[in-house]
């Protein structure tokens, strides 16, 4: 087994305690991690608060770093890879992408302004409004994209003077540990730390008296309990939350061609991905021709072991989630749902599940109404547009969405009516740095990416000079 260790104060810090990682490919314990105690974690929290005041200072300091950061972590794309697949379960090569994903966010934000506006300079006053950093940010990952959904809080949090606390979900700690021991020596001590522990350290984190802001994805549930343990303290949130994204097929679109786009949008990272597309809704007239093909796409799919060549989707992430799945599928069927491809487990170890395409299917369903993150899509019929996109906002959920159309506009039209973050049209899980991602209501509160994402990690002050 390799030795992984937290980043504290700039030092490799052991824990009394480890845990197991388990590699979802075998279902078995593969490696060992820290179990941070709550005093390593005061530790942390302290010298983030004395790295801060004078990482604050000089934003030029800080943008080289975080280009080193970046530089250091695509360099480091062919070690860090294997680790992320072994915890995570993703395919070697999609495991490289994010490493490189992750490394180029950095870049963007390494690169971006902070304001500095003049609202008043007349003969009473000079008024500027600026972004002041925060303080320490705790920031807490999940488990479907580790690196690059940290990389979403690190480069924004740090180039506005931030200093941060991370910690990753228990299920995939490993490769974020090892990026903690990569960026040692790129940032001065103290002013990125990783710890790692189960859940419990998040909710320590949560309710620690140093964080000022609490950067959080990860589940609706859990981000309620985040918000409410901020709250006594009045701590600042961003919240990154679940989503349960609906595409709606119009009646001119290219069957085959859409299809295609949709299947791979949904099934990306094994349906694992906050904003894929998690239910489909299509015209009757053309409703056994998209199940079709989404069913062929689904059992042409390569299923294994994302260290072997070639295979596309590994396995669900997690017993807990590999159940959820197994038990959403179970409860769709015997409603009288039809499996048009896969519908359960794959034989063997490891917690592999057959891309599936349930037909047949209603609102009402729990995979329907529910958020599934795993390998198994609801393809529902609808007779009207209105009627469809009642049902498509007719949920808690706002993450995301999107329109398929030959006809862009209508396409466009359609998708204004979402009740959504980011509503597209004829793509889906289209991401980029410079795009605002969040969620309307349950999907989360705030914003992550672009200046929009940024100013998020900063306090608006007014600096009034008087003339008189
Ligand atoms: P989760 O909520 O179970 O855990 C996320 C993180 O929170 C983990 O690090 C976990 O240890 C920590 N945690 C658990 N309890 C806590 C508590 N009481 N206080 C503080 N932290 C606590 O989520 P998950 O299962 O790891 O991730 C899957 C979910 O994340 C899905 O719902 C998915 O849609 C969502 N997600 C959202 C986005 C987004 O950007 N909107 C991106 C990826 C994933």
């Amino acid at each position: 087994m390799a030795e992984f260790t937290m980043t504290i104060g700039g030092r490799s810090v052991a824990a009394e305690e480890t845990f197991g990682v388990v590699n979802p490919a075998t279902g078995a314990v593969h490696e060992q991690a820290p179990d941070c105690s709550p005093a390593q974690l005061d530790e942390a929290m302290a010298a983030a608060a004395g790295a801060y005041r004078d990482w604050k200072r000089d934003i030029e300091v800080r943008r080289k770093a975080l280009h080193s950061a970046a530089d250091l972590l695509m360099a480091s794309a062919a070690d860090l890879a294997p680790v992320l697949t072994g915890e995570q379960g993703k395919p070697l090569q999609d495991a490289t992408f994010e490493v490189i994903g992750a490394g180029i966010w950095l870049k963007y934000f390494a690169d971006l302004e902070l304001p500095r506006e003049v609202i008043q300079d007349d003969d009473n006053a000079f008024v500027e409004v600026v972004r002041r950093p925060m303080g320490v940010v705790a920031a807490i990952a999940p488990w479907n994209f580790p690196l690059v959904l940290a990389s979403w809080k690190i480069g924004p949090a740090l180039l506005a003077g931030n200093t941060m606390v991370l910690k990753p979900s228990p299920y995939t700690p490993l490769a974020t540990l090892r990026l903690g021991e990569l960026l040692r020596d790129v940032f001065p001590p103290g002013v990125f730390n990783v710890v790692s522990g189960g859940d419990r350290l998040g909710a320590q984190m949560t309710t620690h008296p140093v964080p000022r802001k609490i950067s959080f994805t990860g589940s609706v549930e859990t981000g309620k309990l985040v918000a409410a343990a901020a709250a006594p303290d009045l701590k600042r949130t961003t919240l990154e939350l679940g989503g349960n994204d609906p595409a709606i097929l119009l009646d001119d679109v290219d069957v085959a061609t859409v299809a295609d786009k949709v299947f791979a949008q949904a099934f990306a990272n094994n349906g694992q991905v906050c904003s894929a597309i998690k239910r489909v809704y299509v015209p009757e007239a053309l409703y056994g021709d998209v199940v079709d093909a989404l069913a062929a796409k689904a059992r042409e799919a390569k299923v294994g072991d994302g260290m072997t060549e070639g295979v596309q989707f590994g396995p669900i992430n997690n017993k807990p989630q590999f159940e959820r799945v197994s038990e959403l599928v179970a409860d769709a069927l015997s409603g009288g749902a039809r499996a048009a491809a896969g519908g359960k487990p794959v034989d063997g170890p490891g917690y592999f599940f057959e891309p599936t395409i349930l037909a047949d299917i209603d609102d009402g369903t729990r995979i329907v109404d529910e958020e599934q993150f795993g390998p198994a899509l609801p393809v529902i019929a609808y007779r009207d547009l209105d009627e469809a996109l009642d049902r498509a906002n007719g949920t808690h959920f706002g993450l995301s969405g999107s329109v398929w159309a030959a006809d862009p506009e209508r396409g466009a039209a359609v998708a204004a009516e979402l009740e959504c973050g980011t509503s597209w049209v004829n793509t889906h899980l289209a991401l980029a740095p410079h795009q605002p991602f969040g969620g309307f209501k349950w999907s989360g509160i705030g914003v992550e990416n672009g200046p929009w994402g940024l100013h998020g990690f900063t306090e608006l002050q007014v600096i009034h000079r008087s003339k008189k």
